[in-house]
């Protein structure tokens, strides 16, 4: 039997520094490896004759070598070039600074090459080819995988760890789906489906492999949706709250009114408090649709029931914000709120943590220090997760462990369609503020290209010399992060010493530590910095009044869903706002994308359009919309397959919710192994 837990160490090839690189990667054992699916496909399996080779593309071509490679010298770089030919034509084939190549051929003979054609005025070239005998076939003659990278490791080690991965398997995977569902959908039994998806012979198969891989991924997530469902509907009796505490009292006493979308959804949440099940509620609302204070009157039914509250934040900067709101609400009302996160003193913590136990605190706020096994609450009635990102599910089911079947409201800014709400939150019930509270002014947003950079600068100026603050967003993308940090820091650089020299700028990151990060917000929120240069680390719901504009750069290389989060940090306070998402290219897709920003402000709107638009070959995908990160799944494109799923998982669970039938045995333990596990964030 094969172990999937080996470590990668033992694949052949692997010694230890490509172990590190491949941790880096998320890949720590066999398992890992032949599950780190492809990013796409290089299709090197048919040679074109050089004479059919169109500009720009892609291509094979088979071809002799005329002459010696040629060494030209240009500003600094070193270029070679050897001019090769068929029967239909001839070509050069061009790389840079790789002296090696000078005794790489021999006249005469046939290679093939493969990389990107260059044709200008019928001169083709072909650009830094891949390249090998014409006899041979390992990096050319077949489709070839492409992985997703960091820089320093090659696509062509990378591609023969996993096959030495796969050779080491050699067929003997144990299948993971039951017989009846293989055979019911037609799909590839497990080993083919793995190794094809790696090295299809033909875009058929790739399609089969790719098939079945997504089905087991989505069929899994359902099915443990739905067990998850199951479980709090029939074991959880839940609290049932008082019924002669009426939230009323606590709504009278904000200084606004609520929307009508705010009270209906409170009336879900007041129902579902009072009944004896427990409550499992997702509130779903646009940034500013005012969640808080949502979650501040069901924290009030709570605590006036006789129970504690923990609202849960996933930033310190959040929590201490939500902290403030809870405090300016609740201490006339002598409702005791407490803020808990890593920052806190020894000391401090422990008094606070037996003020808890004690049941002196009513509402405790914080981070995930919350999850720690010391915090313990003498009477846990709701918990409340602030999240970004869904799958917390296992903390969620931690932090609720801390009482006896509390109450939970997990609330989200991440719009997303109904339809998709439904199946993906499988588990939970929904509820959606659908409205903002009135006189929002609505955020300007404008989509420039470079030539307006100038003029993009001159009017940050102006803002910030009416005494407005700024952010300027750069995108930081995980495949070769530190590339990007460094660009990132570029930017900085010049802004902070050329372009607003005379201002207060400030540079603040996802790898800066969290007391750092802090530091620099609580600066920016008390006005001492103008312009805040980020990654996308202020996505999450930090509140400064004062900042009017946001300049986002490289905005073509975010979602929309995360370029309208990122939007909502700005028109939060009384001055109109504005959103300058500064793009490269002018492919038609980017421009319906940057206009689909300027036109809406509606989260709802911009989270249809982005399934409408996105294409296959975008990357930044679900996990940016708080979904569940899928190793091959991509609810974009597979929302057919998703719904099918839906409905057999359906069914298999209203026959066997336990999943206890011998015939479910294999789903059974692909849910215990492949997903409880990975529930984790
Ligand atoms: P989010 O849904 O993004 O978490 P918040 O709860 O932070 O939004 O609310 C944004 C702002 O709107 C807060 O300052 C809040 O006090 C205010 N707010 C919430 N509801 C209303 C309302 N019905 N009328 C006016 N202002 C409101
Ligand atoms: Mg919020």
């Amino acid at each position: 039997m094969i172990d999937l837990n080996t470590d990668v160490k033992f694949i052949k090839g692997v010694g230890p520094n490509r172990v590190k690189l491949l941790n880096t990667l998320g890949i720590y054992t066999l398992n890992d490896l032949i599950t780190y699916f492809p990013r796409t496909y290089e299709d090197r399996s048919k040679p074109k004759n050089i004479c059919e080779c169109i500009n720009g593309e892609e291509a094979l071509i088979e071809a002799y070598v005329v002459g010696r490679v040629q060494e030209i010298r240009l500003k600094g770089k070193t270029m070679y070039k050897l001019v090769i030919r068929d029967e239909t034509g001839s070509a050069t084939a061009t790389w840079f600074n790789q002296s090696y190549l000078k005794s790489k051929f021999r006249t005469g003979e046939k290679y093939k090459f493969y990389g990107k054609i260059n044709n200008s005025f019928g001169k083709i070239s072909i650009n830094s080819p891949v390249f090998e005998e014409a006899e041979k076939s390992s990096n050319t003659g077949k489709i070839i995988p492409i992985y997703p990278l960091t820089y320093k490791l090659t696509q062509n080690t990378i591609r023969k760890i996993i096959e030495n991965g796969l050779e080491k398997i050699n067929g003997n995977l144990e299948e993971t789906l039951p017989k009846y569902i293989i055979d019911e959908y037609k799909l590839l039994e497990i080993n083919d489906a793995i190794s094809k998806i790696h090295f299809p012979s033909d875009f058929e198969d790739f399609k089969k492999a790719r098939k079945r891989l997504v089905f087991e991924e989505l069929l899994s997530m359902q099915i443990a949706l739905l067990e998850l469902k199951n479980n709090y509907m029939e074991e959880t009796k839940g609290i049932q709250f008082d019924k002669n505490v009426h939230i009323s009292e606590c709504i009278n006493k904000l200084p606004f009114n609520l929307t009508k979308a705010q009270l209906r959804v409170l009336e879900e949440i007041d129902n579902d408090m009072e009944s004896e099940k427990s409550m499992n509620r997702l509130l779903q609302g646009d940034v500013g649709s005012g969640k808080t204070v949502i979650a501040m009157i069901s924290a009030y039914k709570c605590v006036r029931s006789g129970y504690q509250a923990a609202i849960m934040a996933p930033t310190a900067i959040l929590a201490a914000q939500h902290l403030e709101s809870f405090t300016s609400l609740f201490d006339d009302l002598g409702i005791k709120c407490e803020l808990l996160t890593s920052a806190l003193t020894k000391k401090k913590k422990l008094e606070l943590l037996e003020r808890l136990e004690n049941g002196k605190i009513d509402i405790l706020i914080g981070t995930h220090a919350m999850l720690e096994e010391n915090v313990v609450f003498k009477n846990l009635g709701l918990v409340v997760t602030d999240e970004q990102h869904r799958f917390g599910v296992k903390q969620r089911t931690t932090i609720a462990e801390k009482g006896q079947n509390p109450d939970v409201l997990v609330m989200s800014a991440t719009p997303i369609p109904r339809t998709l709400a439904l199946i993906l939150y499988g588990d939970l019930d929904i509820s959606i503020i659908d409205e903002l509270p009135p006189n929002r002014k609505s955020i300007e947003t404008f989509a420039v290209t470079k030539q307006m950079e100038e003029r993009v600068n001159t009017f940050v100026k102006k803002q910030i010399d009416m005494g407005r603050q700024a952010y300027i967003v750069c995108p930081l993308v995980e495949e070769n992060e530190e590339m990007d940090l460094k660009s990132v820091k570029e930017i900085y650089e010049k802004y902070k010493t050329e372009v607003f020299s005379e201002y207060r700028v400030e540079f603040i990151h996802g790898k800066m530590k969290n007391k750092e990060k802090d530091e620099i917000m609580e600066k920016f929120k008390n006005g001492e910095i103008d312009l805040l240069i980020s990654t996308t680390v202020i996505e999450v719901g930090v509140n400064v009044p004062n900042a009017s504009i946001m300049v986002v750069e490289d905005a073509e290389r975010f979602g929309l869903a995360q370029l309208h989060q990122l939007r909502g940090r700005v028109g939060r306070g009384e001055y109109q706002s504005y959103c300058i998402l500064k793009y490269k290219g002018n492919g038609d897709t980017v421009r319906q994308r940057m206009k689909v920003m300027c036109d809406t402000n509606d989260g709802f709107v911009i989270s249809e359009k982005d399934l409408e638009l996105r294409g296959s070959g975008d990357f930044f995908g679900t996990e940016q919309h708080g979904l569940p990160a899928f190793k091959i799944a991509n609810l974009f494109e597979d929302i057919e397959v998703l719904k099918q799923v839906q409905s057999v998982a359906i069914k298999i669970i209203s026959k066997d919710p336990k999943l206890e039938k011998e015939e479910n045995k294999e789903l059974q333990n692909l849910i215990k192994d492949k997903f409880m596990k990975r529930i984790e964030i």
